[in-house]
């Protein structure tokens, strides 16, 4: 079965969508933890961070600048946000196409659980 989340960047299935470009699409999560929870991906499938190299680093830093973009668009950049990269089992990654959570609008606590 193909991943959700390249479902959701071709468009085969409905999202909310709050950004979009020929790389990046953002979107909101469907479960949120937060008054504010964004999920921000690359379109191209990468299993996790750990796929992440010199070949495609510049998307990381397109990740960052959107990321940056939707915290000031949702006002939340002065008070803070978190910007959480799941990955693997045991960091509580569930699906598997590299995603960024931002999360915001409430006081985050630490540790996380
Ligand atoms: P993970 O646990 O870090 O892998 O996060 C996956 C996130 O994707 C969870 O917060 C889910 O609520 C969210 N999610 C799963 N399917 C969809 C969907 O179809 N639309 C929007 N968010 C989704």
């Amino acid at each position: 079965m193909e991943c959700v989340f390249c479902k959701i960047a071709k468009k085969e299935i409905p999202a909310s969508v709050v950004y979009e470009d020929e790389d990046v699409i953002a979107f909101k999560d469907i479960n949120p933890q937060a008054p504010i929870h964004l999920l921000i991906i690359p379109k191209n499938h990468l299993s996790s961070i750990m796929e992440v190299d010199e070949n495609n680093g510049d998307l990381v830093k397109k990740i960052v600048k959107v990321a940056q973009s939707l915290a000031r668009e949702n006002n939340i950049d002065k008070k803070g946000f978190r910007l959480v990269v799941n990955t693997g089992d045991d960091g509580g990654q569930t699906v598997h196409h590299l995603h960024f959570h931002l999360l915001g609008g409430r006081f985050m606590t630490w540790p996380p659980g």
